[in-house]
């Protein structure tokens, strides 16, 4: 795998590995390859002008986690502060990582991978990247394409197409796109969604507009408490070390949330009533919490948002904001008709519709000239695919906390290069094997057990999941916390060369 500068790559610079994103994924594989696999040469290509992904892109009033940090945090560095965090203190947490670890040098912002070919005959990938400040497209190579680029396109989020959304006279703006600018106070907002993203900002603005309404379709499930961690805060007390401090809250934590996902299978209609019963003291007492606040679907098919000191209640108890569950109709002139025949004015209706789904970045990708479709590949345990060889995508948690699989597919993936370079191979490839054959192919994501919408809209892009443990998409971080690191890496399903 090493150094290969052959005749054909002579021309452009190689990597061993080049990391694509330099959010937390991007910068967590920066970090245990520099430390796992630290005679490797790497890169990091970022789109954006700086690090952070998802938390350099959202910009809007009061963007924070709604996991918290002790497991959203890398298991190498110690969280220090509330359990759940804003954007802006996630940012200093990255950035620190990257100070701390020297991998500021590795870094090339402004450069957005559009293309990527694989030759089978180099046993190279050839990336195309536009630096985004001069429009030039630079060529590079690499062994190992490391895929960080997170699961959503991050130009622009998802806004449903809603009749007569041209004849509204005020403004319509996405969280994702927020504008620096956007003046909100004293207006008459309305934000359609029920999400993380809109239990973040309503309090956060509630105070300042006229009035805000939170219009849902149909009701999410939160858990309300306050934003500290005993725990941590004890041990903190008595002057223990940060590292063991962080490793205990995390253990704490992962302990109780496991017994939360168990509850949630085994005694579902337990879970929605300890839930809901968790919200109610925060609310006035002749509040439809039935309506509201009484989701359709099980808990634990979605993110159960945590929202700390219960600030989306308060704004609601203190009559700062709103909640309307109904259906859109369509936008008039002043605001939207609903299906119930109400019509709510609005000077600015914000949609918290949440984003579409990016398969690798919306990178061209061709394997000897031909376009490789993610959609007709299966895929091995959720990070690589079937004839799309040398290549790795880290696909967080949903539930738990996206950071404790960068963590755990990180080891792999180092794992499987140090491997590699050990027994001198330059190709990696998974393939089905002969017991494989009629094993059933099944949607990315069992729908069943999760069902985010912006799944459900994308799920015919992405690749296939059979229904053996090496073609699963668990997504149980428990289960894969004692398996991932003792996969057989000579097993039948991996094909060297
Ligand atoms: C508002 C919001 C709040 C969230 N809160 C939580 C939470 O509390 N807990 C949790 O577990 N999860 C949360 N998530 C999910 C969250 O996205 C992940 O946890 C995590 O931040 C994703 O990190 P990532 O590095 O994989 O992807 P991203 O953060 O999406 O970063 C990917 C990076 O790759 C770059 N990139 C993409 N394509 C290319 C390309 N072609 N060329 C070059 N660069 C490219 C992007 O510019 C970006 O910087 C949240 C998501 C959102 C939208």
């Amino acid at each position: 795998m090493s150094k290969p500068n052959t005749p054909q790559t002579a021309h452009r610079e190689h990597f061993d590995v080049v990391i694509v994103g330099a959010g937390i994924s991007g910068i967590g594989a920066a970090y245990h390859l520099t430390s796992q696999c630290p005679k490797h040469s790497f890169v990091v290509l970022e789109g954006y002008e700086s690090f952070g992904g998802t938390w350099h892109i959202h910009k809007y009033p009061g963007i924070r986690s709604d996991s918290d940090l002790y497991t959203f945090g890398y298991r190498f560095k110690p969280w220090t502060g509330n359990p759940i965090a804003s954007g802006e203190q996630i940012l200093q947490y990255l950035g620190e990582v990257i100070e701390e670890n020297d991998l500021a040098s590795h870094i090339r912002y402004r450069h957005r991978v559009e293309r990527a070919h694989w030759s089978s005959e180099e046993g190279v990938w050839t990336l195309e990247a536009r630096q985004q400040h001069t429009g030039k497209v630079v060529r590079l190579s690499c062994n190992f394409l490391w895929m960080c680029q997170g699961y959503y396109r991050h130009a622009e989020g998802y806004t449903p197409d809603w009749e007569g959304m041209d004849s509204f006279e005020g403004q319509i703006v996405h969280p994702q796109t927020w504008p620096e600018d956007l003046e909100f106070a004293g207006k008459r907002v309305i934000v359609i969604g029920s999400g993380a993203t809109a239990a973040t900002l309503v309090p956060a603005i509630a105070s300042k507009t006229e009035k805000v309404t939170m219009l849902q379709r149909s009701p999410t499930y939160f858990y309300a408490g306050p934003n500290r961690n005993e725990l941590a805060d004890e041990l903190r007390e008595l002057e223990i070390d940060e590292a063991w401090i962080h490793e205990i809250a995390r253990r704490r934590i992962l302990k109780n949330q496991a017994a939360v996902a168990r509850a949630c299978v085994d005694q579902p209609d337990n879970m929605k009533k300890l839930l809901i019963a968790g919200i109610t003291p925060y609310l006035p007492q002749e509040f439809d919490v039935g309506k509201h606040f009484t989701p359709r679907y099980r808990p634990w098919q979605q993110r159960i948002a945590f929202v700390p000191n219960g600030d989306l209640f308060r704004a609601v108890a203190s009559g700062d904001a709103s909640v309307v569950t109904d259906e859109i109709a369509r936008f008039t002139k002043k605001g939207l008709l609903l299906a119930s025949g109400t019509e709510l004015e609005a000077d600015l209706i914000i949609t918290a519709t949440g984003f579409d789904l990016s398969i690798l970045g919306d990178i061209a990708l061709t394997i000897d000239g031909a376009p490789a479709n993610l959609a007709d590949q299966v895929t091995y345990r959720g990070m690589m695919f079937t004839q799309i060889p040398n290549l790795l995508w880290i696909f967080g948690y949903f539930r738990a906390s996206w950071t404790l699989r960068v963590d755990l597919l990180c080891d792999f993936t180092c794992r499987l290069l140090n491997h590699m370079r050990a027994h001198g191979h330059r190709k990696v490839e998974v393939a089905l094997r002969s017991q494989d054959g009629t094993m059933p192919l099944l949607p990315w994501v069992d729908t069943e057990d999760f069902s985010p919408n912006y799944l459900l809209r994308s799920m015919h892009l992405l690749p296939k999941r059979g229904d053996k443990p090496e073609w699963q998409h668990t997504q149980d971080y428990w289960h894969e916390r004692d398996e991932l690191p003792t996969i057989d890496l000579e097993g039948p399903e991996f094909h060297y060369r």
